[in-house]
C-alpha cells in the first residue's frame, strides 16, 4: 500500500489542481501566454542586473523599487501597490487576508476558475451566479448572489477568461454600489481591453476604497515565466496583503525583470497592437467557418464547432501540433474551445487546422 493514509483537510480533499495539459506540439495556444519574447535590451538589462545582486542577502521584502515603479507606471501612490509571484498569488493573499470560515466570495461563471479554486483552498464558501447569454454579467443575478451571500470578496475578470469579453464601467460601478465588501477586477488581460477599471479607482467615487484590480506581467508583458503580479488598491489592502505574505516571497530577480521591463513600455504597447490586429484576423477567420464565436477584449478567443463536438475537433488539432484550450468541460462551456492569439504564422496554422479538423469531423 501506498500512501500517507493521513486525511487531507476536508476543504482540499475534493478539490483537483488547477493544470493546463503541456504538451510538446509546435504551436501553442493553449494558455494566453504572448508568443512574442520581450525585448532584446530587456534581457541584456537583466543579465547585467543579475551580475549585480547580493545573492547571500535576503531580497528586499517590500519590493520597493518594483512598487514604486508600478506607481509610477500608474500615477498612484505606492502605498497602493502590492506585488507577489504571480497575479494568482495576489489573490491568494487576499483570500488568506479577507476569506476564510464563515466568509463567501462571490464568482460569476463561466470564468477564471482559480478565483473559485483559491478561496476553496482558504475554506472560503465560493457564491456563485452565472453569467447571461452573451457572457457578460448580469446585473439582476449579480444582485441576487450579492443579497443572498454578503460576499467578502465579489471577483469580476475583465476581461473575462475564458468568454473574452469586458465589463463597462458602468457594470463595475454598479458592483461598486452593491457589493459589501471588495470587488476584486482581474485585469490579466486588461491591456487589451478598451478601457480599465483603474480609471474608476483614480475617479474615486462611490465605493472605490473597495476596488482592487490585479495584474499580471505573464501575458502583455511576455514576463510569465518570471512569476509576477501586483494589485493597486487602497492601502489597506495592501497592509493586509503584506501581514499575510510569507517573508522575502518575491526573490530579487523578479523584482529586478519587473523594474526593467517597465522601462520598455513602448515595446509592449507594439505588442499588444499587433496581437490586437492578429485577434482581428482569427476572428474574421473563425467567422468563416461553421464555429460559433464570442467577440473578444483578451488575447483570445472562445469558440464552438457547429454540430461537431469539441473534444474530437481539439485532438485533431492536436494531431496537425496545434494545441488550444479544451473547455468544454467548464461549467456553462459545452462544446467550447478556446484559442490564444499567436504569431501571424500561428494564426494561420491554428486556422488551416481548424479549416481541416471540421470538414473530417463532418
Ligand atoms: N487571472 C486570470 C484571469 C488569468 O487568466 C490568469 C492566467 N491564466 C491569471 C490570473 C494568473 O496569472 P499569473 O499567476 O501568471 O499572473
Amino acid at each position: 500500500m501506498s500512501g500517507a493514509g493521513v486525511p487531507l483537510r476536508p476543504e482540499v480533499r475534493d478539490l483537483d489542481g488547477y493544470h493546463s495539459p503541456q504538451v510538446e506540439v509546435e504551436v501553442r495556444l493553449n494558455t494566453n501566454e504572448s508568443p512574442l519574447p520581450p525585448p532584446e535590451e530587456w534581457l541584456a538589462e537583466l543579465r547585467d542586473g543579475i551580475g549585480r545582486i547580493e545573492f547571500n542577502r535576503y531580497p528586499d521584502r517590500r519590493a520597493g523599487a518594483l512598487r514604486a515603479a508600478l506607481a509610477d507606471f500608474h500615477g498612484v501612490d505606492a502605498s497602493r501597490v502590492f506585488c507577489a509571484n504571480g497575479s494568482n498569488e495576489v489573490l491568494q493573499c487576499l483570500l488568506v487576508a479577507y476569506g476564510g470560515a464563515s466568509r463567501a466570495a462571490a464568482v460569476f461563471e463561466p470564468t477564471y476558475a482559480l478565483h473559485r479554486h483559491i478561496a476553496s483552498l482558504t475554506g472560503t464558501r465560493v457564491a456563485s451566479g452565472w453569467r447571461g447569454p452573451d457572457h457578460r454579467l448580469d446585473l439582476a443575478e449579480v444582485d441576487r448572489v450579492l443579497a443572498e451571500a454578503d460576499p467578502v470578496v465579489t471577483f469580476v475578470c475583465s476581461p473575462n477568461n475564458p468568454t473574452g469579453g469586458a465589463e463597462t464601467a458602468a457594470t463595475v460601478s454598479h458592483l461598486l454600489g452593491r457589493a459589501p465588501g471588495l470587488v476584486v477586477v482581474d485585469e490579466a488581460y486588461g491591456q487589451f481591453a478598451p478601457w480599465s477599471a483603474l480609471e474608476l479607482a483614480a475617479a474615486g467615487g462611490s465605493g472605490a476604497e473597495r476596488l482592487v484590480v490585479v495584474r499580471t506581467f505573464s501575458k502583455t508583458w511576455s514576463m510569465a515565466a518570471c512569476r509576477l503580479g501586483y494589485l493597486v488598491a487602497d492601502p489597506e489592502v495592501v497592509a493586509a496583503c503584506d501581514t499575510v505574505a510569507l517573508p522575502y516571497h518575491l526573490d530579487a530577480m523578479t523584482q529586478l525583470a519587473g523594474c526593467l521591463a517597465l522601462r520598455h513600455v513602448g515595446a509592449m504597447e507594439q505588442r499588444v497592437a499587433l496581437l490586437t490586429e492578429e485577434r482581428g484576423r482569427l476572428a474574421a477567420g473563425l467567422g468563416a467557418m461553421p464555429v460559433e464565436s464570442w467577440p473578444s477584449d483578451a488575447n483570445f478567443i472562445l469558440f464552438r464547432p457547429v454540430r461537431r463536438s469539441a473534444r474530437a475537433v481539439w485532438e485533431r488539432l492536436l494531431a496537425s501540433s496545434v494545441l488550444v484550450r479544451d473547455c468544454s468541460t467548464w461549467p456553462g462551456l459545452d462544446e467550447c474551445l478556446r484559442v490564444t492569439v499567436g504569431t501571424p504564422e500561428e494564426n494561420d496554422r491554428f486556422l488551416a487546422a481548424l479549416a481541416a479538423a471540421l470538414e473530417e469531423e463532418r
